[in-house]
């Protein structure tokens, strides 16, 4: 085996596929090479190596040290400069790189090469030696800073005052002796803090930044980034090392970011920012604001700063060119790195870009149309769950709004909450279930948790591809980002924006699609669901077999739910409709009769109001199937829990407080969940379930007689486990809906059927499926039972069972295929075995889970049912799972 992949100068021993070897950036520089496209040489060390590093306990096996000389070698040869040699030195850059991008999360080295003797060399080559100098003092503050871990506040305070004691404020003015100078006090400071004068052996600078590299993968902001993105630890990072190209050799030279298409809106246009001599980094970390790259764009911003297209009109013309070659090779949105050095242009990096939402559906529907890519492609390329960010409200572009300052339209989306200055407090916050906006002066990866905390993220500083802005769209976080007239103390806890103070704690609206910022809130609107969004809809509905069906109990969800494209109710939990203002008195009448007659007398007055909510429900499916559940959770939480509501509630039902005090103290249960819920109510007191079937059948032929589109009723029994229990509570419908159609003379079609939500029940579904018409798996009950953890208590500790690899995720959010799911697959066997048209379906949370409904497919359900929002996302996933 071997570890040093090279690239450049005619020679690619790798490409785009071997990303898990290379990494992403390692694997597409080879690929970009062996195109054709100007890739400065260099070497890749494998991800295979980092694996190695750390079993062995950090350190280097010696075959490597042989394969990294030739693959400097292949550099020296390509570029006929010398790794160490004074007269003709090579730098390089060392440089992460991991399967998948983790922007911002991992260690750089640019100019490494340089020492005492070269820097002079280097001087003379390139005929500039303030340009020398500031690559030396820039490499020895990186360096002390990634490598040797030192305190970088030093490092910029040295700076300062360099350019104090000139009375300067841009470091450009400093010129080469200024530089000398400053490297001189940067020796002396690395030596006073590590303890030895930095390295003048460019060997050992080279393998000390190899080993940092590799260490990087293991940081802590590493670790939450890739906990954030369910990146596994054991990928690994591999280590590009690379002839280093220089933006900042004078007005010549530059260096950018691009992407091929605007990675917010989506639109096709080239898309990015770059600066005038200077390197790297500089774009990145939002230190200087960068230029736009089109004149287009320039213009639109009203920015007076040339563009790329303006400045430098011939070698932009060919970085349009490596743009569309790029993206008809990909056949998909790239993200650009790109240095001019002397009017000649580098390719350092492309990737797919990391994009909005709202992007990903444009370019994903713009491509197939343009013909570079399938529907079949297009309909895989959006992610399912981020299709939340646009199926959520935006800014009522009505509302008053209260403008306090206009930064850039960095991740779109609007968002409300109360200011936190700090990661750790948005953190706290959000705990408390408090809304938060986190601003900050700029982002850094050390803020990623607060980021993740927060509903929306504001800086002062920092352009749109700044790391605020990167990782907030990478989150689907609203973000307005480089909101310059904001002058903002972390310390102090304020922010200072014309003349007025917002302090922590004060609510702000942001507007990620137009950069506004607001104070106070601001009223929403509902999202705009045709366009692209329809079209992927369209092509996504023609592929998918499983049906999709929405969780809802009112008719404004039912609505909602119809308008996301649910084809279907799969769940009306009924017990909310009790808590109604009006109802629940009767409610607790009917739990505090002392006999079967005082029961009924209290259901008889909630008859009505129950058949109205399944009238308004019928109304708005019409023609559709609607599966309603009887009643399910313990009758005591209808009961008062707080001493203050007793007396209130004794009152409002007509009975004493000490009577109403005794049957609360009765209906206790010391595990409610596993209690007297579900058909054991039925069971128990039949009535109950009476009443809710007579209501559902009356009003499905109000219905039908009102509009002559019959609904479908699916009467639901919750927490069956045996074939006995539902035999009876099928009697119990049945008899029911023979006394509606008596009645009424007419009848309607109707099914009823079970949850399977506890072990038995999937284990005797076989029997069950002689009584019942249909199943709905109810996997949250399904899942606290079988792992017997309480869906209610398990946030305390499934947080550590996940963190420790016990489940790969939470649950009760993806559902537990190889436990649960074997349940689910064994009862749908079952059930289909004894009815093969059984109808199976899924209502618990996981219907809306693109990995749960991916398994729903394999075991062929009927359809999944998910909460309203999440209807589109379900039919995309279901789309995706069909491929
Ligand atoms: C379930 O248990 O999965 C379910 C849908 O019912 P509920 O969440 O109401 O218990
Ligand atoms: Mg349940």
């Amino acid at each position: 085996t071997h570890y040093v992949y090279r690239f450049g100068g005619g020679v690619s021993d790798g490409g785009k596929g071997d990303k898990n070897l290379l990494g992403g950036k390692g694997a597409n520089l080879a690929e970009m090479a062996s195109i054709g496209l100007p890739v400065p040489p260099g070497f890749t060390i494998s991800t295979a190596m980092c694996a190695r590093y750390y079993e062995e306990g950090e350190r280097f096996p010696d075959s490597l040290r042989d394969e990294v000389a030739q693959g400097i070698a292949h550099i020296e040869g390509v570029t006929g400069k010398r790794f160490g040699e004074p007269a003709n030195p090579l730098l390089v850059s060392v440089r992460s790189g991991a399967r998948v991008s983790m922007p911002g999360m991992m260690d750089t080295v640019l100019n490494l090469g340089l020492n005492d003797e070269t820097v002079v060399g280097l001087a003379r080559a390139a005929d500039d030696e303030r340009f020398a100098w500031d690559s030396y003092r820039r490499f020895i503050q990186m360096y002390a800073d990634v490598v040797l871990e030192l305190d970088h506040g030093a490092f910029e305070e040295a700076l300062e005052i360099a350019k104090e004691d000139n009375g300067f404020t841009l470091d450009t003015e400093l010129n080469a002796d200024h530089l000398k100078a400053l490297v001189a006090e940067y020796k002396g400071l690395v030596e006073k803090e590590w303890g030895r004068p930095f390295p003048q052996d460019v060997h050992d600078q080279l393998w000390g930044a190899v080993g940092a590299v590799f260490g990087s993968w293991q940081s802590e902001r590493a670790k939450v980034y890739r906990r954030l993105n369910d990146i596994p630890a054991d990928w690994g990072t591999a280590v590009n090392v690379q002839a280093m190209v220089f933006g900042n050799m004078g007005d010549t030279s530059a260096t950018g970011v691009a992407f091929t298409r605007d990675p917010s809106k989506g639109d096709r246009a080239y898309y990015g920012e770059f600066l005038i001599n200077a390197q790297g980094e500089d774009v990145v970390a939002g230190i200087r604001t960068p230029q736009y790259l089109t004149r287009t764009a320039r213009e639109e911003a009203g920015a007076k700063a040339a563009s790329m297209e303006e400045a430098m009109p011939e070698v932009y013309a060919q970085l349009a060119q490596v743009f569309d070659t790029l993206e008809n090779h990909y056949r998909d949105m790239q993200d650009i790195e790109f240095t001019v050095e002397q009017t000649k242009l580098w390719m350092l990096q492309t990737r797919s870009g990391k994009r909005t939402a709202k992007a990903a559906l444009k370019i994903a529907v713009d491509m197939a149309n343009e013909g570079l890519i399938s529907h079949q492609e297009a309909i895989a390329r959006v992610d399912p769950a981020a299709l939340d960010q646009l199926l959520h409200p935006t800014l009522d572009p009505d509302a008053p709004r209260d403008v306090i300052a206009k930064g850039l339209p960095a991740s779109p989306g609007a968002a409300s909450g109360a200011v936190v200055f700090d990661a750790d407090t948005a953190e706290r916050w959000n705990a408390d279930g408090k809304a938060v906006i986190l601003v900050r002066t700029e982002t850094s990866p050390e803020d990623i948790h607060g980021m993740h905390a927060a509903r929306g993220i504001l800086t002062a500083r920092g352009g749109m591809t700044s790391h605020a802005a990167v990782v907030a769209r990478g989150m689907g976080r609203p973000c307005v980002s480089g909101a310059g007239s904001l002058s903002i103390s972390a310390r102090d806890k304020v922010m200072r924006v014309a003349g007025r103070e917002v302090r922590e704690g004060d609510i702000l609206t942001i507007d990620g699609a137009t950069g506004e910022v607001m104070a106070g809130a601001v009223a929403t609107v509902q999202p705009e669901l045709a366009g692209d969004f329809g079209t992927l809809m369209a092509w996504a509905d023609e592929v998918r077999r499983l049906k999709v069906r929405a969780n809802a109990e009112t008719p404004d969800d039912c609505r909602t739910a119809r308008e996301f494209g649910a084809e279907g109710v799969g769940l009306c939990r009924t017990e909310h409709m009790f808590f109604e203002a009006g109802r629940i008195t009767a409610v607790r009448q009917m739990i505090l009769a002392s006999d079967e007659a005082g029961r009924r007398a209290a259901l008889d007055r909630l008859l009505p109001e129950q058949r109205s909510d399944f009238v308004g429900i019928f109304e708005v499916m019409a023609g559709l199937p609607v599966t309603i559940r009887l009643l399910d959770p313990p009758l005591h939480e209808f009961l008062p829990h707080e001493e203050a509501e007793f007396a209130e509630v004794a009152a409002a039902a007509g009975v004493d407080i000490g009577t109403l005090k005794v049957r609360a103290a009765e209906l206790h249960e010391f595990n409610p969940m596993l209690g007297h819920r579900g058909c054991r109510l039925g069971v128990t007191y039949p009535e109950i379930y009476e009443m809710q079937a007579r209501a559902i059948f009356e009003a499905a032929i109000d219905v039908a007689e009102k509009s002559g589109a019959a609904p479908i009723p699916e009467v639901m029994i919750p927490l069956v486990a045996t074939k006995r229990e539902l035999d009876l509570m099928k009697a119990v419908v049945d008899r029911a809906a023979q006394a509606v159609f008596s009645e009424r003379g007419r009848t309607v079609d109707y099914l009823v059927g079970t949850m399977i939500e506890l072990p038995r029940a999937a284990l005797k579904a076989g029997e069950i499926a002689e009584t019942g018409e249909f199943f709905s798996f109810g996997t949250n009950d399904l899942t606290q039972t079988t792992l017997g953890v309480s869906r209610d208590d398990a946030a305390r500790f499934l947080g550590a069972y996940v963190e420790q690899g016990i489940y790969a995720k939470d649950p009760f959010v993806s559902l537990d295929v190889d436990g649960v799911g074997e349940l689910v697959e064994l009862a749908a066997e079952r059930g289909r075995k004894t009815r093969p048209d059984i109808k199976l379906g899924i209502c618990g949370e996981h219907g809306g889970d693109p990995a749960s409904i991916a398994f729903c497919e394999t075991v062929g359900l009927d359809y999944v049912s998910a909460s309203p929002y999440r209807v589109p996302i379900a039919r995309l996933a279901a789309a995706q799972a069909a491929l």
